[in-house]
């Protein structure tokens, strides 16, 4: 495993790689999560490239960019176990120099959930994800679903910039007790990691309700607010059913949906999703 840290080394090293390129965009602080994108990666590219990047511009001015938890040397012997072959971490001064003023700005569907709660977050995504693919120019690259929001912006880049790759999201890695797997799971003290299994328990009930016909949207999400609410420690911030494509509220449900919540646990915000299939 070889860890390069400019941009140039990168695009050199790349140049020389022949056959597909997997690359594997993250904060770091990984998890089994992460991990579950590089196995993919790597069982369907000959490379794996995994970026390491806490991205200043997609953090709001009172986010927690700063505080967000790092550990490298962690990551990288983490990175170790699933035979990657590349890590790239670049700093920030080069992926950002001074008057930097470009940017990706998708409209419509950065502007709800995600996006309202934290304006300009998808642009930063964007933006980054737009330039680890310029320097990177990977085959493939792999998202989580975790992000369902940031699936739907990352692809529609992709296809409507006509870039040269293919996105592939990978199901959610979860705890055994459901909670789905992320680095700010950190901030949570342990009643509040007891808490947090009520976001799963509330997409487990959308879920049944929709396997036993209920069709009526307002219902479900009305059924998963009461659920919730019965953690005093949860404070809700939405709870959605939206088109997976458009991620438009529904009325009515109708495949693919994607149920999304973010739920405020303490200190952390977070965020889970199902998809309701037919
Ligand atoms: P992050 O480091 O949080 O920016 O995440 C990097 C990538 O890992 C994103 O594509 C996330 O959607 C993905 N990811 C994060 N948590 C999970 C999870 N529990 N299961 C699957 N993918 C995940």
């Amino acid at each position: 495993m070889k860890v390069i840290e400019t941009i140039a080394e990168m695009k050199r090293v790349r140049r020389e790689l022949s056959g597909a390129v997997g690359l594997v965009p993250t904060m770091g602080y990984l998890h089994e999560g992460h991990l579950e994108l590089v196995r993919r990666a790597k069982a369907e590219n000959p490379w794996a490239v995994v970026s390491i990047f806490v991205n200043p511009t997609q953090f709001g001015p009172k986010e927690d960019f700063a505080a967000y938890p790092r550990d490298i040397p962690r990551d990288l012997a983490m990175l170790e176990t699933v035979k990657t072959d590349f890590v790239f971490i670049p700093p920030v001064a080069e992926m950002y120099p001074p008057r930097f003023s470009t940017w990706v700005d998708l409209e419509k569907v950065t502007e709800r959930l995600e996006g309202a709660t934290r304006p300009g977050h998808f642009r930063g995504v964007a933006t980054v994800c737009a330039k680890l693919f310029n320097i990177v120019e990977p085959t493939k690259a792999y998202f989580g679903q975790k992000d369902a929001q940031q699936c739907v912006v990352i692809k529609k880049m992709v296809a409507e910039l006509n870039m040269n790759l293919d996105i592939v999201i990978v199901p959610t890695v979860r705890e055994p007790d459901g909670l789905a797997m992320s680095s700010r799971n950190t901030y949570l003290k342990p009643d509040e990691r007891k808490a947090a299994v009520v976001l799963y328990q509330a997409l487990n009930l959308a879920q049944q309700m929709w396997s036993q016909g209920e069709k009526d949207a307002e219902k479900i999400r009305r059924a998963m607010i009461d659920h919730i609410k019965k953690q005093p420690l949860a404070i809700i911030d939405y709870v959605s059913i939206a088109d997976a494509e458009t991620l438009e509220e529904l009325k009515e449900v109708k495949p693919l949906a994607v149920v999304s919540l973010a739920v405020k646990i303490g200190r952390p915000r977070l965020l889970d999703n199902i998809i309701l299939e037919n």
